[in-house]
């Protein structure tokens, strides 16, 4: 059985305020859980948030990382960096890094890379646009996305990583995947690992992400191939971000 796993993403939100709050209700009602549960902070607030999870059962991450070890190459992170504020987890290839910033399916490679070389746990980002699922190649977009990382990690290097399903439509919209949609697009997914390494496909935690929301999370999470989910909006809100870690158990 895989244990679920709730992750965060505060986006470019926060503030060492309205943090301090988040993280000390979230903490005080973790202990309960039995689920893991992350949060991926923007990097400015990874001391305070590694100060106020000290000893907590909450994982912390990022949401971003330079493919680089170090060097000249001005406003990036490295994963070592990240290393030395206790970051478990990076998220990798988010839709908003790829559309936004341009970060193509071979740098997000580079960047998986780098984190699992550097004991990170990437949480690899793959999802179709809109039009994409409209001309039916949903499977297919998540599919190249997903094989980009493996040519370049090589199948074992998912031993030591989550992927995401994130369809591009429904993040931050209020349109969320049914619960089929997206148990179909999981179940491409694990098959596709598993024609490489059937065991550590089986063992491949697979979350969903896509406005979940308190009132959708136990539906989602409880499809075969539903392993937790990756939330923004509601990740936010202590009570709503605890409600859907509680649809995870
Ligand atoms: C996200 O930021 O990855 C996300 C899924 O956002 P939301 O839950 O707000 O759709």
């Amino acid at each position: 059985m895989r244990r679920k796993l709730v992750a965060g993403n505060w986006k470019m939100h926060g503030s060492l305020k309205k943090n301090a709050a988040l993280l000390n209700s979230v903490r005080a009602l973790s202990p309960g859980l039995d689920c893991d549960i992350a949060v991926c902070v923007p990097y400015p607030y990874l001391a305070q948030a590694q100060a106020l999870l000290d000893g907590s059962k909450i994982a912390l991450g990022a949401q971003n990382l330079s493919e680089h070890e170090a060097g000249a190459f001005t406003g990036e992170v490295s994963a070592v960096m990240l290393g030395e504020f206790a970051c478990r987890y990076v998220l990798v290839g988010h839709s908003e890094r790829r559309s936004i910033y341009g970060e193509s399916d071979a740098l997000v490679a580079e960047k998986f890379v780098a984190a699992v070389n550097h004991g990170l746990v990437p949480i690899l980002c793959v999802g179709e646009k809109l039009d994409e699922r409209e001309g039916g190649c949903t499977e297919q977009v998540v599919a190249r996305q997903m094989s980009a990382v493996i040519e370049r990690a090589g199948v074992a290097a998912f031993a030591k990583a989550v992927v995401a399903y994130e369809p591009v439509w429904a993040i931050g919209t209020g349109m969320t995947a049914s619960p089929a949609q997206a148990q179909d697009v999981h179940c491409a997914i694990r098959a596709q690992v598993a024609a490489l390494d059937s065991g550590l496909a089986d063992g491949l935690r697979i979350l969903y992400g896509g406005s979940v929301k308190p009132q959708n999370a136990r539906e989602l999470f409880s499809q075969s191939d539903i392993d937790g989910g990756l939330i923004g909006g509601a990740a936010l809100v202590a009570d709503d971000f605890l409600a859907i870690c509680r649809a995870a158990i």
